[in-house]
């Protein structure tokens, strides 16, 4: 009975605000990891196809080849997972022709002999770990790997690419990130004499470094129409992607001091009306919301969130004046109301990505 409406509308809406910040010369890896942030995979990337998308970011393998196979895409793109391989999955590449990140050596020569034998060439992006700490070789490690990468024949260095651990917050560090990559990227273009394709903005880095945009940005956030944190240098004007409601399966009026919910941690402090909502943890609803005085809509007039968070249903404290109906629409974040994935994120101490990311599978993607 939940809903997840997903306005592509507004998702064109961003991609032309990402556009107009970076300008027309940089491509843009539209980042569809993680089912598009919860979104769906199919619908976003084909919607971004449609508005000139041609490269998309995903997690591994397994989300390359669900994008690859759903067949949403129309004309040939390229699709590059962030993971490092397992060599069990290599050959996965090369069937689907998935770009890969390549991290090592053992992968590298792992690569080349499954290259070798099917005949077909494998493309990668060397990833370069310039301080986020999470996956690839320090920058003259990566030299070596792009050295030894050109000794192959079976492997076609695509690009070189990076991730920045802090891009809203200390600059200081990520210009040294962006510096040191840059010195690795031209050294190597220098040596080779190849141009490689190089990226490293993320959302944060889009708004707040413009000079890392280099050949290719990677969105993930923006897109979905939110910042990625409270201070970034510029701010878009960003429409969020997803709302989510629930309907009102009961109402009741309980009189002074009733308690709702388990451990009844809430008390109804008057005689009031309590609605009950068919949405719960289970779909996304945060049960860290419980108690927090989270904002629901209905009718156009926001509502709190009451007593324990369920698995299956929350409730809601209509007052004594509310003309709310079993089977009314309430919004539990989105575009209309006072909440958005980020009022929900500062409230139960997460980040928007994690609230869009949890929403769902039992709430229904509906497309607007
Ligand atoms: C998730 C991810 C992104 C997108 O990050 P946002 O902050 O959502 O823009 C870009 N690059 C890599 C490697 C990622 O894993």
């Amino acid at each position: 009975m939940t809903e997840a409406i997903v306005s592509l509308q507004h998702l064109q809406h961003n991609l032309s605000e990402i556009r107009r910040k970076t300008g027309e010369g940089v491509r843009i890896m539209g980042v569809v990891k993680a089912n598009a942030y919860g979104h769906d995979v199919h619908r976003v990337s084909e919607t971004l196809e449609q508005n000139g998308v041609t490269d998309f970011g995903v997690a591994n393998i397994q989300e390359a080849i669900e994008l690859q196979t759903g067949r949403a895409l129309k004309k040939p793109a390229s699709i590059l997972a962030f993971a490092s391989p397992l060599s069990s999955q290599i050959p996965f590449y090369l069937k689907h022709g998935i770009e890969m990140t390549l991290c090592n050596k053992e992968t590298l020569f792992a690569a080349e002999s499954h290259a070798a034998a099917t005949g077909k060439k494998l493309r990668v992006h060397i990833k370069v770990d310039t301080g986020m700490g999470r996956l690839g070789l320090p920058p003259a490690a990566a030299m070596e790997l792009l050295r030894a990468s050109e000794q192959c024949p079976g492997i076609e260095v695509k690009g070189i690419y990076t991730h920045f651990a802090d891009s809203s917050g200390d600059m200081e560090f990520t210009r040294r990130q962006l510096r040191d990559f840059l010195s690795l990227a031209s050294e190597y273009e220098h040596s080779s004499g190849k141009q490689v394709l190089r990226h490293a903005a993320n959302s944060g880095a889009i708004l707040s470094l413009p000079e890392a945009n280099l050949d290719m940005v990677r969105p993930g956030i923006t897109l979905y129409g939110y910042h990625p944190a409270k201070e970034t240098g510029t701010r878009l004007s960003l429409k969020p992607v997803m709302q989510v409601e629930g309907k009102i399966a009961f109402l009741k009026t309980v009189p002074s001091g009733s308690t709702i919910s388990y451990c009844r941690t809430w008390r109804a402090p008057a005689t009031t009306t309590i609605a009950t909502i068919a949405a719960g943890y289970a779909d996304g609803y945060p049960r860290a919301l419980s108690g927090k005085g989270a904002r629901v809509t209905a009718n156009g007039q926001s509502f709190s969130q009451v007593g324990t968070i369920t698995m299956d249903q929350i409730m809601v404290d209509l007052g004594t004046s509310s003309t709310a109906q079993v089977g009314d629409r309430v919004i539990l974040f989105g575009w209309e109301g006072p909440t958005t994935a980020e009022t929900l994120a500062d409230l139960s101490n997460t980040i928007s990505y994690e609230i869009l990311c949890a929403v769902s599978r039992r709430a229904d993607r509906i497309f607007r």
